[in-house]
């Protein structure tokens, strides 16, 4: 296993070699998707799980055909495609890889796009236990397998904090509660859905909490009893911010300010937000 870089609390990694397989652990194998972005780092982690009855496909990324054969050239019988969530880097090439392997697409049964069979929380699939986490995501899951091992996807990764959207999808309660959650599995390692995998889950879970309540408590800090525009709002909760970067900043402040909203320290108003009591 190739050690992540780390340099301040976020896990880096060169460039993998796109195409090209890589052994993680025992009986899974990791194949990056050539989708890089400043959204999804190198790229989607495509997951290739070794079980009894063949090889399951997490996460299959775009629709890349290079990708697709790279896949179909080394996973031997696939008897599953699995996506964690709805989201397009994750889920778009889905459904041209089930239908080359004349499999389902296996999926949580909600949010605007479908597979063709439920995931429900606590199944089991190909050695694997399905663990509803919304959050990042309203379909999101992640799967366990019983030997520590917790393939996480967008929920927990070691480059980046996760893009919690405002609802319907997202929800910063729903996400706080998925992460303790996972976190109280006691994994000895996470596979994301971008990224290196995460050695010790349970202390970067925890610095991850850490990170979210301290962003909380900054945004009602920024509140004053004086109505302020969002864009203001966000150009202090985010200062020097990239601009590629900007839409996602406003998506995470506005699921801030509807959890302090939530938690009776903010109110909304036509012209932007102000904090609440006296
Ligand atoms: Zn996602």
């Amino acid at each position: 296993m190739k050690a992540a870089l780390q340099t301040d609390w976020r896990l880096r990694e060169e460039t993998p070699v796109y195409g090209k397989p890589m052994d993680v652990v025992d009986g899974i194998r990791r194949i990056v998707a050539p989708n890089p972005h400043s959204m999804t780092y190198h790229g989607t982690n495509t997951w290739l799980i070794t079980h009894a009855a063949g090889t399951a496909v997490v996460d299959p990324g775009t629709d890349d055909p290079a990708h697709l054969d790279a896949i179909c050239g080394v996973a031997g019988t696939i008897s599953h495609v699995i996506v964690t969530h709805w989201h397009h880097d994750h889920f778009d090439g889905a459904r041209t890889l089930a239908l080359r392997a004349n499999v389902p697409v296996f999926k949580f049964p909600s949010g605007p796009l479908r597979g063709d069979k439920d995931l429900l929380n606590g199944a089991e699939i190909a050695g694997m236990r399905v663990i509803h986490t919304p959050g990042h995501a309203e379909d999101h899951i992640c799967l366990e397998r019983p030997d520590g091992v917790l393939l996480s996807g967008d929920h927990v990764m070691g480059w980046s904090t996760t893009l919690v959207p405002p609802p319907p999808d997202g929800d910063l309660g729903d996400y706080i509660e998925s992460l303790e959650r996972v976190q109280a599995l006691n994994a000895r390692i996470f596979l994301p859905g971008h990224g290196p995998e995460i050695l010790k889950p349970y202390s970067f879970i925890e610095q991850l909490l850490e990170k979210r309540y301290e962003k909380l408590h900054q945004i009602e800090n920024i509140l004053t009893h004086e109505v302020q525009e969002f864009s203001n709002i966000c150009n202090r909760a985010y200062p020097k911010l990239n601009k590629k970067l900007r839409f996602a900043a406003e998506m995470m402040l506005e699921t801030y300010l509807l959890e302090l909203k939530k938690r009776g320290k903010a109110i909304q108003e036509p012209t932007g937000w102000k904090r609440a009591g006296y």
